[in-house]
C-alpha cells in the first residue's frame, strides 16, 4: 500500500489532524504534537489523547500512516552542555507525547555542530541523545531526516545517517526519513530515472531500506547541490515530476507515510490525487 498525505495543521488540538488529513484525501499525515517554535508545552490531557485516538479510528488511520515531526528548536548534536541538555529533555518529551498518542515514530532533523565541534563529535552526541530517549520511552522509533546541509546542519550525507544508526543501541527503534528536496539540495540527483536508481542504490548500500520509515515528497526550488532548503510544488521545481512517479511505482516505498511539505496547502488535494494516479 502507498500511504500518501501532507503535513497537516493540528491547531486547536492534535485530535483535529486526522480530520484535516481526511478532508484533503490523504491516507497518511504528518503533524506537530505541540507548538514547533516553543520549548515547552502543557502535557496532553487524557481527554485530548482519547479524542486523538478516536479521530484516528474514525478516519481509518493507523500509526504506520502517521509521521509526527518534532520542534525545530531541538538540536541533539548541540556543542554546548546547556543547549544539549535542553534539547535532550525536549526530545524525550516529544517521544513521550507520541507514545501517549499511540504513534510509533517521531521524525526529527539530526542536529547542528554550530561550527564549535567537529562533524563527527556532533554526530556522536546525536547518537547518544537518541539512545537516551529510547531508554526512557517504548514503542516509538526515532526517525532521522536527511537535511539539505544548510549552515552547519548535519544529516545531508547518507554516511551521516549510517554513522548515527551504527551508534544507536536499539536498532529496532531507529529509522530514517528521506526528504527529496533535501536530498537534491545536498547533491543527490533525483531528477531523472537513472538518477533515482543510482541514489536509492547508494541509499540501500549505505543505510538500507529496512530503516526507511517515511518520505517527504517536495520539489526543490534551488539547483542540485545548492545546500539550500526551499521546497516547491511537485513538478514546478528543479526535480520535476519524474522522482515522484518513480517513488509511487516502486514497492520499496510501500507501507510508510509519504508526506508532502510543499508550500501551497491549497494544492495538496490536487497533489495527493496526482501521486495516487501514479501508483
Ligand atoms: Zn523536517
Ligand atoms: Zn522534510
Amino acid at each position: 500500500m502507498k500511504y500518501i498525505g501532507a503535513h497537516v495543521s493540528a491547531s486547536g488540538g492534535v485530535e483535529n489532524a486526522p480530520r484535516n488529513a481526511h478532508a484533503i484525501g490523504a491516507t497518511a499525515f504528518a503533524l506537530f504534537t505541540k507548538n514547533q517554535r516553543q520549548w515547552v508545552a502543557p502535557a496532553l490531557t487524557a481527554a485530548q489523547i482519547d479524542a486523538f485516538r478516536q479521530a484516528m479510528a474514525q478516519y481509518g488511520f493507523r500509526a504506520e500512516q502517521v509521521l509526527p515531526h518534532d520542534s525545530y528548536l531541538i538540536n541533539l548534536g548541540h556543542p554546548e552542555a546547556d543547549g544539549l541538555a535542553k534539547s535532550r529533555e525536549s526530545f524525550f518529551e516529544e517521544m513521550a507525547r507520541c507514545e501517549a498518542l499511540g504513534l510509533d515514530r517521531l521524525n526529527f532533523h539530526p542536529g547542528s555542530h554550530l561550527r564549535k565541534i567537529s562533524e563527527q563529535e556532533s554526530l556522536r552526541l546525536i547518537a547518544d541523545s537518541i539512545n537516551m530517549a529510547l531508554e526512557r520511552t517504548s514503542g516509538v522509533t526515532a526517525v532521522i531526516e536527511n537535511t539539505a546541509g544548510q549552515g552547519s546542519n548535519l544529516g545531508f550525507d547518507f554516511d551521516h545517517l549510517a554513522y548515527i544508526i551504527d551508534r544507536v543501541e536499539d536498532k529496532s527503534r531507529v529509522g530514517v526519513c528521506i526528504d527529496t528536496c533535501h536530498a537534491f539540495a545536498a547533491g543527490y540527483d533525483l531528477s531523472t530515472e537513472q538518477g533515482c536508481d543510482e541514489v536509492f542504490t547508494a541509499f540501500e548500500q549505505i543505510v538500507g531500506f529496512e530503516y526507511l520509515k517515511g518520505m517527504h515528497l517536495n520539489d526543490a526550488m534551488k539547483p542540485l547541490g545548492s545546500r539550500v532548503d526551499r521546497h516547491s510544488p511537485l513538478g514546478e521545481g528543479q526535480l520535476g515530476i519524474t522522482p515522484f512517479k518513480y517513488i509511487m511505482q516502486d514497492s520499496r516505498f510501500d507501507n510508510i507515510p509519504l508526506i508532502l511539505e510543499t508550500p501551497d496547502e491549497a494544492r495538496w488535494p490536487e497533489e495527493i490525487a496526482l501521486l495516487k494516479s501514479f501508483v
